[in-house]
């Protein structure tokens, strides 16, 4: 086992000013913690956390980064609390042990293999320290070491996670290194007898390799020297078994045909020149193949990798490769991410830490504003995919939403029907508000009902276009309905005036009618009716054309006198409204219309009131003491009288109420007692003290009308220390 005073040893090397004592704290917390644990190899489990900070620690991290390590699996493994680790280690290390635990829970919970693209996403989108990848990928590699200790089944499935999951982001994070390791333990478990078959290939191959390898870094060497071309070193390397093997899948060929088996790798000092310089050198010696240079110094990869690729026949005719790169170019094809630390401290001036602030913000692909790169460099918070958040069906399909999507967005991303008949939402196996914002990692369940229909309320909260479009054509299909409804009803009450017969008019086999839509421009006269009930047209002009000029002026003339004559029409309303009407009220000569009272004045029975006929949604009944009612008498012909029916209930109102008192004690128990003596109900009630100094006392009270209304305010101001009472306006 590897013991604390080798990492400890490791990381003071890298970090001289590193708390060393916190590294030595972490490993004697994590040995109690894992205390009688074992590992599948029946090794003391603490042999797991120690290899992770190794790996961490060669990798010259912080001494932060190799205690997370240490104590990565404590809380997801041990009786130990995150609340403990913060008391312990303060909240940088609970922090990113917090994060690696809902990894833990991340990669466990996807079954679906094409999904490893979102997944790798999801991981990444839920970290928010770039050290929290690091120590999971440490974690990972230490488990791929040490894999063969598991069932066959086991290896396989966390191997093939490793190869779609975990080597990615390794390659990503331009961690060539550790990929390499990932990738090759990931094939020796997957197709292990391939895996022995192309080792022992090679392995039989290795001292033609090795003699090949020497004579050509010889070379190079020499003739470097010759040139005056500054080199730090030539190495010789041989290709990756993963990558050989892959290659001969790909291209379907033997192992005599991988021409860059084997490669010379020239490290130069840290001026990008030398690197041009030794390509001129070696291209000296040996002729190249055409069109097989890579300029990737120039053009850097995505990952920020570097270096000059070359093709050269060697002297026995046949082509290997050249990479050239610098030794800072070597070091972060090696570490990627990792390398940052290399950077972060040291003696490094403002532009060089510019520079690495540069280099990390196109590795992460940093892409909101970032006004300060050295808040950037302090916090190294990651945000690789800022818009999206990714979650789980209950099948353990991930989902791919905009950041703010709710669990209706959701279901209409599973299915358009889905999402139409959704009626709730769990989340994590809780029932949560539809207009919840889903979070990464969410498990999200929709539950649903084959009646259920969307809401107009949604278009309040979804994100996405797709739950947009779909509720809003809803909702037009749903307006269009109520307002041909609408439009009849008002259709039939002029045509009534008119002593007409509106279902003759309006039949089917009235062609007249039909004419008529067409003339104002509609197909069908349901149109025409929607038109009349969104308030577009008003029933008596198309009365006027139906009639045509002589016939309408006669009839008008008729109606106007038996008004005169006190022929009263339009008989009291019965009331049946249709969905979400408010039954208190009517429509005065016509009935069935859907009513509802306008949320921004509220009013209260005994108010005076005016109907206006809106789009879609009815007629809506303004107290006319509002301040919109004004606005709405542009649009005069969509007013229509209302009036409160008689009391065939006992519904009461709901009213706010805003006492302004002086500030002393029992103000909002004076104040509930006088509403509760008035035999009112109180349904909610707060009281702040304002900047001024005095108490703001807010009740919700029921009342039945605008008269017990005004007995209840009067009794308020009645209170000893009250100073004034108003009715706040709007729903309470
Ligand atoms: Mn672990």
């Amino acid at each position: 086992m590897i013991r604390i005073e080798e990492i400890v040893e490791k990381v003071s090397r890298h970090h001289p000013q590193a708390d060393l004592d916190l590294l030595r704290r972490a490993y004697f917390f994590s040995a109690r913690e894992h205390k009688g644990q074992t590992r599948a190899s029946g090794e003391p489990y603490l042999v797991h956390p120690l290899e992770v900070a190794n790996i961490l620690a060669e990798m010259r991290l912080d001494e932060v980064s190799v205690a997370t390590g240490l104590l990565h699996d404590v809380v997801e493994d041990t009786l130990v609390d995150l609340e403990t680790i913060r008391q312990y280690f303060g909240d940088e290390i609970a922090h990113l042990v917090n994060g690696l635990t809902k990894l833990a829970h991340i990669s466990n919970q996807s079954k679906e293999e094409q999904q490893a693209e979102n997944v790798r996403k999801m991981l990444l989108a839920m970290v928010d320290d770039v050290r929290v990848v690091l120590v999971k990928l440490a974690d990972r590699l230490h488990n791929m070491r040490t894999l063969s200790h598991l069932r066959p089944d086991q290896r396989r499935r966390i191997a093939q996670e490793t190869l779609d999951i975990f080597a990615p982001i390794a390659h990503r994070l331009g961690m060539g290194r550790l990929r390499s390791e990932l990738e090759d333990l990931c094939f020796q478990h997957l197709h292990p007898e391939d895996y022995r078959e192309l080792a022992a290939q090679l392995e039989r191959r290795r001292p033609e390799h090795e003699a090949f390898l020497h004579s050509v870094t010889a070379r190079i060497e020499e003739k470097m020297h010759e040139a005056e071309v500054p080199i730090i070193r030539v190495e010789g390397r041989v290709k990756r078994l993963y990558s050989i093997w892959k290659k001969m899948r790909r291209q379907k060929i033997e192992l005599d045909q991988v021409y860059d088996l084997v490669a010379a790798r020239v490290i130069t000092p840290s001026e990008v020149r030398h690197c041009y310089g030794a390509l001129g050198v070696v291209h000296n010696i040996w002729r190249p193949v055409p069109g097989r240079i890579k300029d990737w110094i120039a053009t850097p990869r995505d990952n920020l990798y570097q270096s000059l690729h070359t093709s050269i026949i060697g002297a026995e005719g046949q082509p290997f490769e050249v990479q050239i790169r610098t030794e800072e170019m070597h070091h972060i094809a090696e570490e990627g991410v990792a390398a940052h630390w290399k950077y972060k401290e040291g003696k490094r001036g403002a532009r060089d830490d510019d520079e690495a602030f540069q280099w990390l913000r196109s590795l992460v692909e940093w892409s909101q504003e970032v006004k300060d790169s050295r808040d950037f460099l302090e916090s190294l918070k990651l945000d690789l995919y800022p818009k999206d958040v990714y979650a789980f069906t209950p099948m353990g399909k991930v989902i791919q939403l905009p950041r703010g999507a709710t669990p209706v967005d959701f279901a209409y991303t599973i299915h358009s029907e889905v999402g139409s008949t959704c009626t709730g939402a769990r989340i994590g196996g809780r029932i949560v508000p539809l207009r919840t914002a889903i979070q990464n990692g969410d498990v999200v369940e929709i539950l649903t009902s084959p009646n259920a229909h969307p809401s107009r309320d949604w278009l309040n909260f979804v994100v996405t276009t797709r739950a947009r479009n779909r509720v809003r054509h809803w909702v037009a299909e749903q307006q269009r309905a109520e307002s041909i409804e609408i439009g009849r009803k008002l259709f039939e009450k002029e045509a009534a005036r008119f002593q007409l017969s509106p279902k003759k008019l309006l039949s089917d086999s009235n062609g007249d009618f039909k004419r008529i839509a067409n003339e104002y421009g509609y197909g069908r006269v349901d149109d025409l009716l929607a038109a009349i009930g969104y308030g577009k047209t008003v029933p008596r002009t198309v009365i006027a054309k139906y009639l045509g000029p002589d016939k309408f002026a006669e009839l008008d003339q008729k109606k106007e006198s038996r008004l005169r004559s006190g022929m009263r029409e339009g008989v009291q309303a019965v009331k049946r409204l249709i969905r979400l009407g408010d039954d208190s009220i009517v429509v005065r000569g016509v009935d069935d219309l859907l009513v509802a009272r306008a949320r921004c004045c509220n009013p209260v029975r005994g108010e005076e009131i005016v109907g206006y006929v809106t789009r879609g949604k009815g007629v809506a009944v303004h107290a006319e003491r509002c301040k919109n009612v004004q606005q709405l008498m542009v649009n005069p012909e969509r007013i229509v009288s209302v009036e409160w029916a008689g009391r065939t209930d006992e519904s009461s109102y709901a009213v706010k109420l805003l006492a302004i008192t002086e500030n002393r004690t029992g103000m909002i128990a004076g104040i509930t007692g006088a509403i509760s003596d008035m035999k009112t109900g109180i349904r909610d009630a707060r009281a702040t003290v304002a900047p001024d100094n005095r108490g703001r006392i807010e009740v919700t009270v029921e009342v039945f009308d605008v008269k017990h209304l005004d007995r209840v305010i009067r009794s308020i101001r009645n209170v000893p220390g009250v100073i004034d009472v108003e009715r706040v306006h709007g729903v309470a």
